[in-house]
């Protein structure tokens, strides 16, 4: 009797669990909801996740490294996109990267997926600049603290939606610099620093346009940098536009994708007249060039 209840019970239980289990399993997600873009991906390179789902989500986020990933969608909630950075000094390998949707109907949905990191050919380049900028003199050290108060305050907060729309485009309509993302510098053979962005070399005086949208947050010559303007574009994506002749915006300012926000020039630690442009992503710089491949999607 005892036996004939217990295996009633058991058999009860199994079948509440099965029900259990498909009703989970009818929205369950796996890997094929997933896309990743570009392949191979490398370090110093942006990359776009998109997760399709079949029921609409209220909210998706992402951890990925040390970083919360936020995700925007579509107007049907069901697509969802997001832009992440890969380390420059991040080694080959392979890295977890976790999304979580919440959805409308209550439930949670997690994901945990394997990224293949590979290598990309950086170089070392010797460089000759003047010695003030190698070793910087007491009143400049001054300056440098100064400046790295004002950037600090700039890069410390992103607007929480994205401010940015379509793909990038470049600063100027010229080929940069090849493969200038990423180099190991070594500056008149003593001071050596990796070079987080891309140079264009633009004559002096050249407009330099807005690669997204977005909203100025720092505008100002600074030591190194020269004239420099950086525009928050939304998500913790920042766009850094360096030794300029003239900066023609101010803090606080809203910039259309592709508007005119600077002329170049060749102030700051500068071998001569170029434009620098880094592209951070939550205090990582990732390569322009690469961001300016990215399709992006437009939603709608
Ligand atoms: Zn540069």
């Amino acid at each position: 009797m005892l036996r004939t209840l217990d295996r009633t019970l058991a058999l009860a239980a199994a079948m509440l669990l099965s029900i259990a289990h498909s009703a989970h399993c009818a929205t369950k997600l796996d890997d094929s909801a997933l896309h990743i873009s570009p392949s191979p991906l490398m370090n110093g390179s942006p990359f776009l996740i998109t997760l399709s789902i079949p029921s609409e989500a209220l909210s998706v986020t992402g951890d990925w490294q040390t970083h919360h990933v936020l995700f925007f969608s579509n107007s049907d909630h069901r697509t969802w996109f997001a832009l992440a950075g890969i380390d420059v000094e991040l080694a080959p390998g392979s890295y977890p990267v976790t999304v979580e949707a919440n959805l409308k109907d209550g439930t949670h949905q997690t994901l945990h997926h394997q990224l293949t990191i590979e290598t990309a050919p950086y170089l070392q380049v010797p460089l000759t600049v003047p010695d003030k900028f190698v070793e910087p003199a007491p009143k400049a050290l001054k300056q440098i603290a100064a400046d790295k108060i004002v950037k600090d305050k700039a890069f410390a907060t992103s607007a929480p939606t994205r401010q940015w729309s379509a793909s990038f485009l470049p600063p100027l309509p010229l080929a940069p610099e090849s493969d200038s993302f990423g180099n190991q510098r070594l500056f008149n053979g003593k001071v050596a620093s990796v070079h987080h962005g891309l140079d264009y070399h633009a004559k002096l005086h050249t407009p330099v346009a807005a690669i997204n949208s977005g909203r100025v947050v720092l505008a100002n010559p600074l030591y190194f940098e020269g004239g420099c303007v950086v525009i928050d574009h939304g998500l913790g994506l920042m766009s850094v536009y360096m030794h300029l002749s003239k900066i023609e915006v101010t803090v606080g300012r809203r910039i259309r994708r592709g508007q005119i926000i600077a002329l170049s020039g060749a102030s700051g630690r500068a071998t001569g007249p170029h434009l620098h442009l880094g592209v951070r992503w939550q205090g990582t710089y990732i390569d322009p060039a690469k961001l300016f491949e990215l399709q992006m999607p437009n939603p709608h």
